[in-house]
């Protein structure tokens, strides 16, 4: 019996890349695997649904989940998870910024023994250079704030044992920051190197704030340093108005009380206001996430499931 190699690919509104991701995948998938390529179409608003139908009843390799609406890559990739049929599944973008010839090296490392096979980014093709400063502290204050090591230029593009798939199977937060999740469940890793390509069509569907958000998502998640700013911040307010209050105290008793001083005043109100409003809102983060978590929501709905390949023969 061959090993079934599954491909996950989450895709939303990509009927541009989908033709030429669908040809580079075909040139990969030679004879001494099976193969499954699953798509998760994330509510795309375009032809992709009718794409992805037409490429299912084309080649028996092809499965589709169907999502109910648009919920982002990181849930898509969960819905992936649940679905995958193989001994182990790779993750990769529609739009060929992750290129399809490293899955052949990423094999080799899992029949090697690994089972999680990262791709490194040496470059990241064409963006920002704001998106790459604000990526790169990003993943400084990660690293500052977690105990675990998140690598950084790694992103969701990787092969993974079925070990693995079961692991974050089982990780059903809502809030997802999977780049942390690969990390959390640990086992045999290793990173390759590569650069990463620019997109072949279409545009890309993060913008500023979503990345933000991700972000945010990413820290929150994944480490209590944000608190500590807060109880630091806190103290070093607390400490400064003991000593400010003592002087002005000793100074009123010494030299009387003329009015005066307002805009020490108002300095010092605006200054911790501002605090805490700053600690508020990272609380507040906090305390979201444990509503949002405990409503124990599913994390997604599927519209329709189909594939070829039938599960009990695995
Ligand atoms: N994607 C998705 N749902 C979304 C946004 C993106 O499934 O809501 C998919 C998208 O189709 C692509 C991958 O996630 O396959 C990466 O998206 P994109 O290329 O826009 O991100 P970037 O490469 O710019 O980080
Ligand atoms: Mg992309």
């Amino acid at each position: 019996m061959k090993k079934l190699v599954s491909i996950l690919v989450p895709c939303y509104n990509e009927e541009a890349s989908l033709p030429h991701l669908w040809s580079e995948l075909q040139k990969i998938m030679t004879d001494d695997y099976d193969w499954e390529v699953l798509f998760v179409n994330d509510g795309s608003k375009d032809r992709t649904l009718q794409i992805l139908n037409e490429l299912y009843h084309a080649d028996p390799r092809v499965s589709v989940v169907d999502l109910s609406r648009n919920y982002g890559k990181e849930k898509a990739m969960l819905a992936g998870f649940d679905h995958v049929a193989g001994d182990c599944m790779v993750i990769i973008d529609a739009d060929l910024q992750d290129p399809p010839r490293l899955i052949k090296e990423m094999l080799q490392k899992w029949e090697e023994g690994y089972d999680d096979v990262y791709a490194h980014r040496i470059s990241r093709g064409k963006e920002s250079w704001l998106k790459k400063k604000f990526s790169l502290l990003f993943y400084k204050i990660l690293q500052k704030g977690s105990s675990l090591y998140i690598p950084e230029n790694v992103g969701d593009f990787r092969l993974l044992d079925r070990k693995c798939i079961e692991a974050l199977k089982e990780l059903r937060e809502s809030e997802r920051y999977t780049k942390g999740l690969f990390c959390q469940i640990g086992f045999k890793k290793i990173g390759i190197d590569f650069d990463r390509d620019d997109r072949v069509a279409g545009t890309t569907k993060w913008n500023f704030r979503k990345l933000f958000f991700l972000a945010v998502d990413g820290i929150v998640s994944f480490s209590n340093f944000p608190l500590r700013i807060s109880t630091l911040l806190g103290s070093i307010a607390a400490l400064v108005s003991l000593v400010l209050g003592g002087f002005y105290l000793i100074k009123a008793a010494i030299f009387g009380d003329p009015v005066g001083g307002f805009p020490t005043l108002i300095v010092v109100i605006l200054f911790l206001g501002g605090v805490q409003l700053l600690s508020i809102g990272i609380i507040g983060e906090y305390v979201g996430r444990i509503f949002i978590e405990s409503k124990h929501r599913p994390v997604y709905y599927i519209n329709s499931y189909k594939s070829h390949i039938s599960k009990d023969s695995e």
